[in-house]
């Protein structure tokens, strides 16, 4: 990466998540397909087809720059996709564990992007690049929904993959108080 001035490092940022993009469009039909909640599987089909969005906003804002849309090797996203492909691959794990395992990695790759889209959205106000300001808002706010809608069913699935630790445990009716209460609050979160 070579950039010397705020214009070329923004331009540099956006290459970057444009190969991060990229990497995510051939990443979520696998983490689809691994899921095994419908409700899981649904949210990285509909992930997907914002993500292809995203990389076309971006292009947008490339040629808006008067810049080719090139990509540049994201390491950081090809490390968060390793680590969820190398998830994929487990054959051991319960359904619902793996299911929770996989939330997590997906989480890691929202929580990364939503950091690298509010970079470059702060870059393009102080730029006053304001075609790319509105697209990149855009962009993180998808990006911030996904992550909360991760979060919900995280709460559903995670308390199933403690229920399936429980069951045939001694501790098994004590940790089903502590299932109940943690359903019970997310009854109260969602009610709010
Ligand atoms: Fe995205």
């Amino acid at each position: 990466m070579k950039a010397n001035s705020l214009r070329e490092l923004f331009v540099e940022e956006l290459r970057d998540l444009y190969d991060a993009e990229n990497q995510l469009i051939k990443a979520l039909p696998k983490m689809a397909e691994g899921s095994s909640s419908p409700e899981l599987r649904e949210a990285f089909e509909e992930h997907l087809e914002q993500t292809r969005n995203h990389a076309t906003r971006l292009e947008k804002i490339f040629a808006g720059l008067g810049e080719k849309p090139k990509a540049e090797k994201c390491k950081g996203m090809e490390g968060l996709v390793k680590e969820g492909s190398d998830l994929l691959k487990e054959d051991d794990f319960d359904p619902e564990v793996k299911d929770a395992a996989i939330i997590g990695a997906a989480q890691r790759v929202e929580h990364y992007e939503i950091a690298g889209y509010g970079t470059v959205r702060t870059f393009a106000e102080l730029l006053a690049e304001d075609e790319a300001v509105s697209l990149l808002e855009e962009t993180l706010e998808e990006e911030k929904e996904t992550d909360q809608k991760l979060t919900e069913l995280a709460e559903q699935i995670n308390v199933v993959a403690q229920e399936g630790e429980d069951a045939g445990t001694e501790e098994g009716e004590a940790s089903e108080q502590t299932a109940r209460r943690s359903r019970t609050s997310t009854r109260r979160k969602s009610a709010a």
